[in-house]
């Protein structure tokens, strides 16, 4: 497929990552002071680091290259050799980051099941376990919000607090993966740190739905960021000149945020049309922010095709269920093409 060539003639709803950077993100890449991240004297690196810890209300913020760095480096940092994490058991943290628990934290996660990507909390609490001559010691608890692998869905505020005070309790460290977490904030009407005020480190990401090409900030006590700074350079996620991608970061933080709220609004326009065709449905329990999982009565991947005929782009996450994932580039005009793309097949199925 020649699809980022001509992005024009495709409504790209795959992931909220292929969004392109905005006019003014070229501007700042261009002008933005640089420096030696390495050698610790990156301006504009330096600047996003802060507005990052100040935006969640932690002491201090590491910029990474990704966001399976920012939670691989958390997980590492948080917890010794052998220690056991309790996770929800879709969390990107184990599904898609190739075993780095294992490989590179050398944790065994306990994975937990969900409602909607949501660990009840006594589940969680029942499997914390006090290290003895036997059994490890649960030292970490991972959240992901919003999840992805549950479509885009968000943990309530009243169960964040609840992990809060089993973690307490049991001595446990929280750590947020919220590569999405924004989305959350948002689809709340709540500020960031509303959300964060219960973890003690988060990750989140500039290269989803705020738009920035690459990276991720890991935040949290200033102790805990100075030897996660270490993991980094151990993994080689030093980067240099890296004032050119925390220029674009800088512009995620302060002029992208409340967009958000516009792919959320799409999503339910889009899953609404959708909800209105034979041959589909929507799994609106899910609908919470700018992901929307079509239920399909034909093979997802059969859909997927006929859509992509029509220049239509997205994934199927199962046999019968497409994930359409709102972001920047996805305006009314796209929004509507994708729209009549699924009227199309409906009624080329019915007739
Ligand atoms: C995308 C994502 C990540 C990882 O981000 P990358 O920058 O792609 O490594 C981590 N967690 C969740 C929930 C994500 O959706």
């Amino acid at each position: 497929m020649s699809i980022p060539a001509d992005q024009a003639k495709f409504v790209d709803l795959r992931s909220d990552t292929v969004t392109r950077p905005s006019a003014e993100m070229y501007e700042a890449m261009a002008t933005a002071p640089l420096g030696d991240d390495v050698l610790g004297d990156e301006p504009t690196v330096a600047q996003l680091e802060a507005l990052a810890a100040k935006t969640v209300g932690k002491e201090a913020a590491m910029f990474v290259p990704s966001g399976t760095m920012g939670n691989q480096i958390a997980m590492a940092t948080h917890c010794d050799r052998g220690d056991a994490v309790l996770i929800e058991e879709e969390a990107h943290m184990v599904y898609y980051e190739v075993g780095g628990p294992g490989v590179i934290a050398n944790v065994v996660t306990w994975t937990l099941p969900s409602d909607k990507g949501v660990m009840a909390p006594e589940v969680v609490e029942k499997h914390v376990l006090k290290q003895n001559l036997h059994t490890p010691g649960t030292t970490l608890l991972c959240l992901e919000n919003t999840h992805n692998r549950a479509g885009g869905t968000i943990t309530p505020l009243s169960i964040l607090q609840d992990y809060r005070s089993i973690a307490t309790q049991h001595g446990m460290r929280v750590h947020l993966d919220g590569a999405r977490v924004f989305n959350a904030s948002v689809g709340l009407g709540v500020d960031i740190k509303e959300i964060t005020q219960h973890v003690d480190t988060v990750n989140f990401c500039l290269s989803k739905g705020l738009r920035a090409p690459v990276g991720s900030l890991l935040c949290g006590p200033s102790d805990f960021i100075e030897k996660a700074r270490i993991w980094r350079k151990r993994l080689g996620g030093g980067m240099r000149q890296a004032g050119i991608l925390a220029a674009c970061g800088i512009i995620s933080l302060t002029k992208m945020v409340d967009r958000l709220a516009d792919d959320h609004r799409r999503a339910r326009s889009i899953a609404q049309a959708i909800s209105e065709l034979p041959g589909f449905a929507i799994d609106w329990d899910r609908v919470q922010t700018n992901m929307v999982l079509v239920l399909t009565d034909a093979p997802a991947p059969e859909v997927q095709a006929k859509l992509e005929d029509q220049g239509i782009l997205c994934f199927p996450v199962a046999a019968n269920r497409l994930r359409l994932v709102l972001h920047a580039d996805i305006d009314d005009e796209k929004l509507d093409r994708a729209i009549t793309a699924f009227q199309e097949i409906a009624v080329s199925r019915v007739s």
